[in-house]
């Protein structure tokens, strides 16, 4: 079954992408949630560019991807999961919700160290809030990310199916809960039992430090709420607040070639370690 599915790794993949995009973006269209400050075309165009040069630099720099690695360490018996005898599910499981786990950590990381919020506020000065901010961060941040993800591929010994699927998941969700879509009140608080939902994410992509440093997951919401980052609401509504960071306001900085040298402008000031500055 498995190698059925990793057979159809790149279909699998595309299919998961352009679905998930294609109905949030029809849905956006037809149903939005807050009024575009933004014209899309700048937005779409420069944030599907960046998407482009992303899937370029990556395949360029690494030799092996997080299913490629999986599979040699099950071949090789690398990882906690291929040394220790559990059943199959344990690992199926216990690896897609430990990578979720890592990711959470891996984002709050980001948030707090002031030379990585530099790589990461890139994704937060996206000017309007929809499904193609989903897919906007930095070259260099998905460099990072990458290898973050092939160290804990290989120390947990992750199935390749795991790995493969937590990453459609992930892209999916993604895609999803940056849509600007709203639920009614009853399907996202049912939704937000197990699921990052639109409204629960707009929240960090609020221009208030205290909001932008919340909500860290992306695909459960349970990291959050076990951790203690949580913030339901934001503090002006979803209508009233305002959506981006202090720096990087002008249409011209959502064009590809300003947002990859963001990282060098500017101070990092409202990374998660800035906050106790900000309310003194
Ligand atoms: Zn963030
Ligand atoms: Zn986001």
């Amino acid at each position: 079954m498995s190698e059925i599915i990793l057979a159809a790794e790149p279909t699998i993949r595309l299919a998961a992408f352009l679905g998930v995009l294609a109905v949030m973006m029809i849905w956006e269209l037809a149903a939005p949630r807050r009024r575009r400050d933004i014209p899309r075309v700048i937005r779409w165009t420069n944030n599907f560019a960046l998407v482009v040069v992303d899937t370029i630099i990556l395949r360029l720099s690494f030799p092996i991807l997080a299913v490629g690695l999986a599979m040699l360490a099950e071949e090789r018996d690398w990882g906690l999961f291929n040394v220790i005898d559990v059943p199959g599910w344990v690992a199926f499981t216990g690896s897609i919700l430990l990578l979720d786990l890592a990711i959470y950590l891996q984002h709050v990381m980001f948030h707090a160290v002031p030379g990585l919020w530099r790589l990461h506020r890139m994704h937060h000065a996206d000017l309007d809030f929809d499904a193609t901010t989903g897919l906007r961060f930095h070259p260099v941040e998905i460099l990072a990310s990458m290898a973050i993800k092939l160290a804990v591929v290989g120390a947990l010994g992750a199935p390749a199916v795991s790995v493969l699927l937590f990453e459609v998941i992930l892209n999916a969700t993604s895609i999803f809960n940056h849509s600007n879509i709203g639920l009614p009140a009853g399907v996202d608080r049912a939704l937000r039992l197990f699921l990052v939902t639109p409204d629960m994410h707009r929240v960090h992509h609020s221009v208030d430090p205290r909001e932008t440093n919340s909500n860290y997951g992306f695909s459960v919401p349970w990291w959050d709420r076990l951790l203690g980052t949580y913030v339901a609401q934001p503090a002006k509504g979803h209508e009233g607040m305002e959506i981006g960071i202090e720096q990087f306001r002008t249409r011209r900085d959502l064009w590809l070639d300003r947002m990859l040298i963001q990282p060098l402008r500017g101070p990092a000031s409202g990374h998660a370690l800035d906050l106790g500055n900000e309310q003194k």
